[in-house]
């Protein structure tokens, strides 16, 4: 049996670790801490320093191949694996994802349309920002922000002084997008450049965390799926992605606008766990070891997950007595105001 080692010790990559059981593989984590939900199901973990080539030489002889579960991870020590074990998805990918700077660059360059957006540099940029972009528009740090953590909102230009205090540099300010739904495009790209993708979710949020994805989506985003969903591919194949690539959008009048990537399996792709013939990390497992891609339909007449956050997984015994409702407890130690501490999905037949 081969070994895949994952980097990141959170729900996503505990998740790819079932999946990866199921299939036969071993899996070792590379995880900052041993409070490392991903350890519980993991066949085994190393405390991670990631800078720290004794340990990363020592991960890299135990995995046939490497994968990772969140983007806010250096670049550097990825691409040093990369020389001596395969990355799926490729360090590049990382990169692109990483930075909003470079993944509108790169979107822009595949033929996506952002919002329209400008990077901040200074106090100074972020006047002459607000003169192009105009208001209302989100303040956003380039890198490592995630559930709306490091984003602030500028209803007028009066709003400058307290966004800029919030956020800082660098940044960008992107216009704020006058969208009727959220949804998602949760792509897989295997080795050979096989692409397949899953029927889009309407994702709706709460204080910026995803609260719930439902499907089939509404009308609204069935109409911009085809374009969003060719986009999707393009951005994959013009990273040579392999693994899964997920692409938040905004339903506009305009049509789809890309609002970010992530070079990884997504929040809102959970319903596919029950509610797809494959799920997301199966499917992610297939791809990075070379293997088929798996069937991505819906097999129900609809699935719905909602995110339980901060102390809303005490209603647990709820969802463990409903009929077709599946719950998945991350098995976290402490309950925080706005973590993700587990979902629900709810299928409908
Ligand atoms: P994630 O956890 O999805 O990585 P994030 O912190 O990277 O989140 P974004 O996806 O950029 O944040 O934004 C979070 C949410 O804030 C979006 O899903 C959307 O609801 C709202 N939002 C962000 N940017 C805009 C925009 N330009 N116009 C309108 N709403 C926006
Ligand atoms: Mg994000
Ligand atoms: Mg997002």
């Amino acid at each position: 049996g081969s070994t895949i080692g994952i980097l990141g010790g959170g729900q996503l990559g505990r998740m790819i670790a079932s999946a990866a059981a199921d299939l036969g593989y071993r899996t070792h984590v590379l995880a900052p801490d041993r409070e490392s939900v991903a350890a519980q199901t993991a066949s085994s973990l190393t405390r991670a320093d990631y800078h720290n080539k004794v340990v990363l030489a020592d991960f890299a002889a135990q995995c046939d191949v490497v994968t990772y579960e969140f983007e806010n991870i250096s670049v550097t020590p990825v691409e040093w694996l990369a020389e001596r074990v395969p990355v799926y998805p490729s360090p590049r990918s990382l990169a692109v994802a990483q930075d909003r700077v470079r993944e509108k660059q790169f979107v822009e360059q595949v033929g996506g349309r952002p919002a329209r957006w400008q990077a901040v540099g200074s106090r100074e940029e972020l006047d002459a920002a607000i003169a192009t972009i105009g208001c209302p528009a989100v303040l956003k740090t380039t890198r490592f922000g995630y559930d709306g953590k490091g984003q602030t909102r500028l209803m007028s230009p009066a709003d400058a002084d307290a966004a800029w205090e919030a956020i800082g540099g660098p940044a960008i300010l992107e216009a704020f997008v006058a969208f009727t739904h959220e949804f998602s495009i949760v792509l897989v790209r295997g080795r050979d450049g096989t692409i397949t993708s899953y029927p889009p979710p309407w994702n709706e949020h709460r204080d910026g965390i995803l609260h719930r994805s439902t499907l089939p989506a509404p009308a609204e985003i069935a109409a911009q799926w085809t374009e969003a969903a060719a986009l999707t591919g393009r951005i994959a194949d013009a990273l040579d992605h392999v693994g899964v690539l997920t692409c938040e959008y905004f339903a506009s009048a305009e049509g789809p606008v890309f609002n970010e990537m992530a070079p990884r399996v997504h929040n809102s792709g959970h319903w596919t766990i029950e509610g797809a013939a494959t799920s997301q990390f199966a499917n992610h497992v297939r791809a990075i070891c070379g293997l088929p891609l798996g069937d991505t339909a819906l097999v129900a007449a609809g699935a719905e997950m909602e995110n339980l956050i901060g102390a809303d997984w005490e209603r647990w015994p709820d969802y463990v007595a409903a009929r077709d409702t599946y719950l998945h407890l991350y098995g976290k130690r402490e309950t925080r105001d706005g973590r993700k501490m587990g979902h629900v999905t709810r299928l409908t037949r």
